[in-house]
């Protein structure tokens, strides 16, 4: 994985256009069949080599919905983040 969108979430499609690789679906193509929008962990890069912070969490409005979570599948993350910011799910946007 790499960043998480949690049920916090209220479907307003700001991050979606931000993604620099088109790793965000919206609810209707959510696999796990929440009601949110979702982050597949294998395309997202954490936004490394595209901006200084994952964009989507920059442009999300509601406080603590984009979170970083367990690296995984995904291509590549970011080494500043810590293995305790990652199993809290804190949120990438204090
Ligand atoms: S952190 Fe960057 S690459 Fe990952 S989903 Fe958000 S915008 Fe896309
Ligand atoms: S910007 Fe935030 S609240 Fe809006 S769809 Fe994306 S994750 Fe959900």
């Amino acid at each position: 994985m790499a960043v998480f969108i949690n049920d916090t979430c209220i479907n307003c499609g700001a991050c979606i256009d931000e993604c620099p690789v088109e790793a965000i679906v919206d609810e209707d193509d959510n696999p796990t069949d929440e009601d949110t929008y979702y982050v597949y962990g294998d395309k997202c890069v954490e936004c490394v080599g595209h901006h200084d912070e994952p964009a989507c969490a920059t442009a999300c409005p509601t406080e603590g919905c984009i979170t970083w979570n367990a690296i995984g599948e995904s291509p590549e993350h970011r080494e500043d983040i810590s293995d305790e910011q990652r199993s809290n799910k804190e949120p990438v946007v204090e």
